[in-house]
């Protein structure tokens, strides 16, 4: 049988305890970085009317909801 004091039972628990916190909150970052990611790809900006609008279709001139303008998918950059 192994002898473990209180105290080094409560570190063990602690360690493991915000392990285990610190994996679930890096694996949701990481998703949620891609999500976002993936979100942006679609973003088209008008180029016509400068409205912005989201087209998930693969079209390469998705037109603009607005004024029907074809426009091409480009960054939006994060200001
Ligand atoms: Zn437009």
């Amino acid at each position: 049988m192994i002898r473990v004091s209180l105290g080094i039972l409560v570190i063990v628990y602690l360690t493991f305890l915000l392990g285990t916190l610190a994996v679930v909150w890096f694996v949701a970052e990481f998703l949620r970085i891609g999500r976002e990611r993936q979100r942006r790809q679609h973003f088209v900006i008008c180029g016509l009317c400068d409205h912005i609008y989201e087209d998930v279709s693969e079209e390469r001139l998705p037109p603009c909801p607005r004024c029907g303008a074809l426009n091409e998918r480009s960054r939006v950059r994060e200001i």
